[in-house]
């Protein structure tokens, strides 16, 4: 999408570790103007896949998730980073290893807002090494629901995590792609 291309460029920085920051359109201020664009694109791609929920992770997906979800007209979930030992059955959860603050943690979504019946369409702001994605992934699959595929906003291809999971089999739709943040010089696939 050059659109966001052009506003990676423009707005973006690169930090060490090969972090990217976007607060002042996606991470921290919203631009839901721009939100809107990228939803229409995403609706683009899943249109003709009968998508009942979207479910995103906290606590930046949110945004970009709600503003998708208006334009397929289904709700949203997001799957919440639980700090407690003992989850109780009533949820399906994962663990996630954290790309922006190292470490690891569980996800957790309840069973009742994730059934057999549902068509699912991850949305995330980022898909880096692709834990948070497969994270996600693995809580459809618990509940026996149909994972249509993900919409991320930025990949950074240079991490591969979108490789595996596309040779898994997951359909995978980035509206931009990172090749290389090199020097803080942003060159796109
Ligand atoms: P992954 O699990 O694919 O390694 O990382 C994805 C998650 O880490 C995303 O949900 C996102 O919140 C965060 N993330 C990964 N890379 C970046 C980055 O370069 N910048 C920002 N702002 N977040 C990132």
């Amino acid at each position: 999408m050059r659109l966001l291309e052009e506003r990676i460029v423009r707005d973006g920085k690169v930090r060490d570790g090969n972090v990217l920051k976007v607060d002042c359109f996606l991470n921290h201020q919203m631009d839901i103007q721009f939100f809107g664009e990228m939803a229409k694109e995403f609706y683009s791609l899943f249109q003709d896949d009968n998508i009942s929920k979207i479910l995103t992770i906290e606590a930046s997906g949110i945004g970009i998730a709600c503003i998708t979800a208006q334009v397929f007209n289904c709700p949203v979930i997001f799957a919440k980073k639980s700090k407690t030992k003992n989850i109780a059955g009533d949820v399906y959860t994962a663990k996630v290893e954290s790309f922006t603050h190292g470490g690891t943690y569980d996800i957790i979504v309840s069973k009742e807002f994730l059934k057999p019946s549902d068509r699912v369409l991850i949305i995330d702001d980022f898909l880096a090494n692709g834990s948070a994605l497969s994270g996600l992934s693995s809580l459809v699959k618990d509940a026996g629901a149909t994972l249509v595929g993900a919409g991320i906003a930025i990949e950074k291809a240079f991490q591969h995590g979108g490789d595996v999971l596309r040779e898994q089999g997951l359909r995978i739709e980035s509206l931009a792609r990172i090749k290389s943040m090199e020097n803080g010089k942003i060159e796109f696939c």
